[in-house]
């Protein structure tokens, strides 16, 4: 694993292990007062860093059943059942947000967060949030995360104020994968009703089932059983892209019947640096939209994935205009096994990592490779 440039965002500077006064001073990032527990003193040790979602969502006061966002980190931590015996937990909450407003100015901080918990020696780490968007947020620390050690990310289907709220299971079974050393150099992991998904595959295929996370692609890594991680495959560790700039903004479009290419035409007036295409099947396109798109190619990289959300782009199976082969061959770049939400992803850091389109699109084909 390498990483491409370095990051400005190193705003948290405190060590870990400092006291509770220490971190008081958050004038510098837009982290919420940051609190710190620990539970336990077993030989593992494992920072939690709550960012709220269903999982840390109660009825506000006097107010119906609707929940919102409210609960501290330590609080998760202490309705786990049993966590001493799998590790010792520090936690601190980060935000108490709907996952819907996450942005990658928040991930990065994240990610700086989880660097300087790594650095003062814990086995792992857990990032608890809402699941609305963990298939992307989960995939952008993949690719942040410059360590081998464990980063899992969980959250909620039903809120702690509804019976059989799975929260608590999901918190332990995820500092159980943080803490083995089974799950070392396997990029950012999902873990979710006891299973255990990579970041590049996991997607949210369900609204509200506790069995809402699914991987497509391959199915899940392992599953959790009494506390225990069982991991059946592996998947390697991916290059890092650090970044060094503003976020670029990146547009992704689902082509759909009679797509007559407007849309895609519009976005380089908009301000957006990037494109990732979701089109048919292998990666097809109405005839009528490929010259739009081949505007939009000479003005910012274009990614091309399938609406499927499963499966790898086609490379040389059908030659119709519209087709992989022809809009490979006008300088679309292949999503390979990327879904378009985490093409997304991938796309976004990389741009935001350097400002030449070359260095960037050799980056995004580093990416897709290397997950294969
Ligand atoms: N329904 C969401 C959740 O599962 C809310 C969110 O993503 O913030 O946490």
């Amino acid at each position: 694993m390498f990483c491409w440039g370095s990051s400005k965002h190193a705003m948290i500077q405190v060590s870990w292990n400092v006291s509770r006064d220490a971190f008081s001073d958050s004038s510098s990032s837009n982290i919420a007062a940051i609190d710190f527990a620990t539970t336990s003193d077993s030989t593992k040790r494992v920072a939690l860093f709550g960012l709220g979602g269903t999982i840390a969502s109660w009825p506000a006061q006097g107010a119906s059943t609707a929940v919102i966002p409210s609960m501290e980190a330590n609080t998760l931590v202490e309705s786990v059942p049993g966590l001493e015996s799998i590790a010792r937990v520090e936690s601190r909450t980060l935000r108490t947000m709907s996952s819907a407003n996450i942005s990658f100015a928040d991930l990065f901080e994240v990610a700086d967060a989880i660097h300087e918990a790594l650095a003062s020696g814990v086995d792992g780490v857990v990032v608890t949030q809402g699941t609305d968007n963990i298939e992307e947020t989960s995939f952008a620390l993949d690719l942040l995360i410059r360590d081998e050690r464990p980063v899992v990310v969980t959250g909620a289907m039903r809120n702690p104020s509804l019976a059989g709220a799975d929260g608590p299971a999901n918190i332990r079974a995820a500092v159980a994968v943080a803490a083995s050393p089974l799950a070392r150099g396997l990029g950012t992991l999902v873990v979710m009703n006891d299973e255990v998904h990579a970041a590049r595959f996991v997607r949210k295929t369900h609204l509200s089932k506790l069995s809402a996370f699914t991987s497509p692609q391959c199915g899940p890594l392992g599953i959790v059983v009494e506390g225990r991680v069982h991991l059946y495959t592996r998947v390697e560790s991916l290059v890092t892209a650090s970044p060094v700039g503003d976020v670029a903004p990146v547009a992704l479009v689902r082509c759909v019947l009679g797509d007559d290419g407007r849309i895609v035409s519009a976005l380089p007036g908009l301000g957006y640096r990037g494109l990732v295409l979701e089109g048919f099947g292998g990666g097809h396109i109405p005839e009528v939209m490929v010259e739009r798109l081949v505007e939009v190619v000479a003005a910012m990289p274009v990614v091309l994935a399938s609406r499927t959300g499963a499966g790898v782009v086609l490379e040389s199976t059908y030659g119709f205009a519209g087709s992989e082969v022809d809009l490979l061959s006008r300088g679309l770049l292949s999503a390979g096994s990327l879904d378009g939400l985490k093409a997304r992803v991938a796309l976004t850091l990389v741009l935001t990592s350097t400002g030449n389109r070359g260095e960037s699109e050799s980056r995004f084909r580093a990416i897709v490779e290397a997950i294969g």
